[in-house]
């Protein structure tokens, strides 16, 4: 593989476009709109930066990766990639349209990828003439420095595609691990109810926002709070996340804590809008 278009410029395919060009890839980073892009531009190179002052990679490194790096507003003008991986807005119809559009256009040899934190492979993948071709690949954030890549088989996701992708992600130095498409994959069916259950103890007052997250760093060993996590995952996406556990496994046991519903009514999605649990 050497090109690889990225499908959404926010928090995750940022990420991914920037491990991408690090590991030699040429990058096509597409959203809706250029000043996304070039907002998404800004954070690769600040985050290049600090890979070069830590000494982890060489200034020469870091300018190799920007050259390899092109942004597009228009998905259609993607071309001959080897694989797309699709990194936008958690949103079933969202995710549905943009595979089906890709499949008009990308050649037969084209592999699309979701980085979906919830939604099903096959139901994505169902959108397509290609199901064997589709399949999960979702990272974790931040994605420079997390080394996990959930690989996600479809029903009809094919064995020589899974082994691509699997390839792939170590040449990106991380670690591939498979499961099955089942609600939330693994990671999300364990993390968000742990994170919902965080937004419920502080809606009932058992403690404030500091104190869960203490509780949980110093007594369970995590290196950063519920709280705290979710307000980097974003909380729209964890509510989204919630939502999609409640509806497919039908258990109240998912059910999105009300003041997680309010705080994304309101805006407050955690630092990318710099208020959250906590203000940034
Ligand atoms: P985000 O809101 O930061 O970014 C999403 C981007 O997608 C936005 O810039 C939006 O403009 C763009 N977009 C929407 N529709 C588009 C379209 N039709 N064409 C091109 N771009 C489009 O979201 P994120 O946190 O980066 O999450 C992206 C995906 O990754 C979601 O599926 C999410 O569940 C998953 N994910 C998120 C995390 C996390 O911690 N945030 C972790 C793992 C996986």
């Amino acid at each position: 593989m050497k090109k690889i278009g990225v499908i959404g410029a926010g928090t995750m395919g940022t990420g991914i476009a920037h491990v991408s060009a690090l590991s030699g890839f040429d990058v096509t980073l597409v959203d809706i709109e250029q000043n996304l892009l070039e907002h998404s531009l800004t954070s690769i190179k600040k985050g290049l930066k600090r890979q070069v002052d830590k000494g982890k990679i060489s200034q020469d490194e870091m300018n190799a990766a920007l050259v390899r790096i092109q942004t597009i507003t228009e998905m259609k003008s993607l071309s001959s990639e080897d694989i797309v991986i699709e990194a936008a807005t958690e949103n079933k119809e969202v995710k549905i349209s943009i595979f089906s559009e890709l499949d008009t256009f990308c050649p037969e040899k084209t592999i699309l990828a979701s980085n979906t934190s919830s939604i099903s492979i096959s139901l994505i993948a169902s959108a397509t003439n290609r199901p064997e071709k589709v399949i999960g690949m979702h990272f974790m954030n931040p994605v420079p420095i997390m080394k996990l890549v959930e690989i996600i088989r479809g029903k009809l996701t094919s064995d020589e595609t899974t082994e691509k992708v699997k390839n792939l992600v170590e040449v990106l130095n991380k670690i591939p691990v498979e499961c099955n498409d089942s609600s939330g994959f693994v990671s999300n069916r364990i993390l968000m109810p742990m994170i919902n259950e965080a937004v419920c103890c502080l809606a009932d007052g058992v403690a404030t926002a500091e104190a869960i997250d203490k509780i949980m760093t110093l007594g369970m060993a995590h290196p950063m709070g519920p709280l705290t996590l979710a307000d980097l995952i974003g909380l729209d996406i964890c509510l989204a996340i919630m939502k999609v556990l409640h509806r497919d496994m039908g258990d109240n046991k998912y059910r999105p804590c009300p003041l997680l519903e309010e705080m994304v009514s309101a805006g407050n999605l955690g630092r990318k809008t710099g208020q959250g649990f906590y203000s940034y």
